[in-house]
């Protein structure tokens, strides 16, 4: 769990401590905030990136909870509401964690000046969230891009994957987790030249190539642990355009798949830009 108080990335007091049960991870952020609020004034709006599935639907009666997750713990969990009193009334926004980074990659990072895009995060597990026509992307709930399903040649990679809902979807396939149980060791431990970054970046270009016919974004960021190999970004530039075989015209491929540009921060300054634009549609008091 990261929590931070400030108003730009040059102006961010910033803790981290381990995601444990709902009460005691919510008690340690509660008091955080408490306490900067006593250095720095009251907070005026608050901005959360969450894992997911959670409802962000404001309409629905379990807005602000985390839905079905296989995290321990914190299946169908209001996690709004205790910040929500802890806090007062403030404006609050409530995302994924992917959403909430993309946001923040427009204000600041890889994304400025972008209407279209999507961040992608291969971590643990793998997430996205896009940029359509200057807004977050939505449906009746926040889309789950990790969840794709993608062409596993069991020949060529016999490993069933990883994910406890659909096996072989993207993150079952290409999450650092599916990685090291493939490879029975830490990925970063992974030479550049084995074999598993090809494969990696099969899967991943595959995922881009659906998302790029979805939603034909401007660019790719892509973020997250298994991306820190910097190798793996020309591997997948290059597997997507000859997936695509010319059939989409694609802008030059260093400046559509690029990595972030807050780095490991873009959740925290996303949630933090959420937050912003509340502050900003509220009329100023009399
Ligand atoms: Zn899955």
């Amino acid at each position: 769990m990261v929590c931070a108080v400030g108003s730009n990335p040059d102006d961010l007091e910033e803790t981290r401590f381990a995601t444990t049960t709902p009460s005691q991870t919510l008690g340690e952020a509660i008091s955080f905030f408490k306490s900067a609020q006593k250095s720095r004034g009251q907070i005026q709006a608050l901005g959360i990136g969450t894992f997911g599935p959670a409802d962000i639907n404001v309409q629905s009666s379990t807005f602000g909870f985390i839905t079905n997750t296989p995290k321990e713990h914190w299946s169908n969990t209001d996690i709004v509401s205790p910040l929500r009193s802890a806090l007062g009334d403030i404006p609050l926004a409530f995302e994924t964690d992917v959403n909430a980074a993309a946001w923040g990659e427009r204000k600041w990072g890889a994304a400025r000046g972008l209407d279209d895009f999507i961040y992608i995060t291969v971590g643990t597990g793998i997430g996205g969230g896009a940029v359509s026509g200057g807004k977050i992307l939505h449906g009746e709930g926040h889309p789950e891009m990790g969840h794709l399903r993608i062409p596993h040649d069991t020949q060529m990679d016999p490993f069933p994957g990883s994910c406890p809902f659909h096996g072989d979807c993207l993150e079952g396939l290409a999450s650092g987790s599916a990685l090291a149980k493939r490879w029975n060791c830490n990925p970063e431990e992974l030479e550049e030249t084995h074999q598993g970054w090809d494969l990696e970046a099969h899967y991943l270009a595959d995922a881009l190539a659906n998302l790029t016919l979805t939603l034909c974004p401007a660019r790719f960021i892509l973020g997250g642990g298994v991306m820190e190999q910097a190798h793996l970004f020309d591997k997948v530039r290059n597997r997507l355009a000859r997936r695509l075989a010319g059939y989409v015209s694609l802008p030059e491929l260093e400046k559509f798949i690029v990595p972030p540009g807050l780095g490991a921060q873009a959740g925290i300054l996303g949630a933090m830009a959420l937050a912003q634009d509340l502050i900003l549609t509220i009329p100023p008091r009399p």
